[in-house]
């Protein structure tokens, strides 16, 4: 098999999660364990909400955790011509299309969808239209042709298979009016031209792989393997929030908690091997396997962290 790349792909808008640093931990460590590498992405493509400050704080973050990436950070911003590029290939291809709605139009198509009882969803006006009846001034956006029958499943580590009907995946926009890539297509060609063979990342994208596999096959690439790991919880059972901890890396490193035990825990929120508790980072690069990676959503418990950090 060639050489496993994986990566780490953050939106630089805040600091590092602890849910993005077990992402970064898990990546890494597979990297690691195979002899392959991981690669770190700024997905800086929304510049609204991307910030330099937040850069820094995910570069610090990651470095005081000891993950290390292979080569400088890569900006996804920076490759906005290469993702305009593949979108227009596409129409070229046949298998994306521009589409000249205005936002009135779409509106309307979305009433029409909801009072026919069907999801708001566009309607696929200019798939098959003539860009000639193009009315004058509108910059288009282009949709990719989603397939209107079948099935596309995303076949994962984590969560099997996991089947979408293709029905449910409408054209999608790929590229917009301002020649900007939406997130679900800079992702694709990023991975892709990256050489990235493994993606891990949390089970909030899954919905989204099975687009993004319409790309990839669309293009016809190769499709990464993938491991959608479920998110975080409280110990309550809610969604991992400020109540339950801190939420930020920053925190606990200035709360004096050792990098070696954020890993150790961080590495059983949603990994296991055998009844170990306290293993070394080695040990956990050692065990460390895609099979391994729980299905079920991991509790945080900031008791238990206390007691692993007494350990080191
Ligand atoms: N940038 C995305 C995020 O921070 C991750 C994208 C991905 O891993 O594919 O949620």
């Amino acid at each position: 098999m060639s050489q496993v790349v994986t990566r780490f792909a953050p939106s630089p808008t805040g600091y590092l999660h602890i849910g993005g640093a077990r992402t970064a931990l898990f990546n890494w460590a597979y990297a690691r364990k195979t002899g392959g590498k991981m690669l770190l992405r700024i997905e800086d493509t929304d510049r609204e909400r991307s910030t330099e400050a937040a850069v820094v704080a995910l570069i610090d973050g990651l470095t005081w955790l000891g993950l290390t990436w292979e080569g400088e950070p890569i900006s996804q911003f920076g490759r906005a011509a290469r993702h305009a590029e593949v979108a227009h290939e596409l129409v070229k291809m046949g298998h994306a299309y521009y589409c000249y709605c205005s936002p009135a139009e779409l509106d309307q198509m979305r009433e029409e969808a909801r009072s026919a009882g069907k999801p708001p969803r566009y309607n696929g006006y200019w798939r098959d239209r003539d860009p000639k009846e193009a009315p004058a001034g509108v910059e288009p956006v282009i949709r990719i042709k989603a397939p209107l029958t079948g099935e596309i499943v995303v076949d994962d580590h984590v969560q099997g298979k996991v089947v979408f009907k293709t029905e449910n995946l409408d054209d999608f926009i790929i590229l917009r009016s301002d020649g900007t890539p939406t997130y679900m297509h800079a992702v694709v060609v990023d991975d892709h031209d990256m050489g990235v063979t493994h993606i891990i990342r949390g089970d909030d994208h899954l919905t989204n792989a099975a687009r993004q596999i319409v790309i990839y096959n669309a293009m016809g690439w190769s499709i990464p393997e993938m491991s959608h790991i479920p998110l975080i919880h409280g110990p309550d059972g809610a969604k991992l929030s400020k109540r339950h901890g801190a939420l930020g890396v920053e925190a606990y490193r200035q709360m004096g908690y050792l990098p070696e035990a954020l890993r150790n825990y961080l590495a059983r929120l949603g990994w296991s091997h055998d009844d170990d508790e306290i293993f070394s980072t080695e040990q956990m690069v050692e065990w460390f396997s895609l099979e391994g990676l729980n299905k079920g959503a991991a509790r945080f418990d900031f008791v238990k962290l206390e007691s692993i950090n007494g350990h080191y």
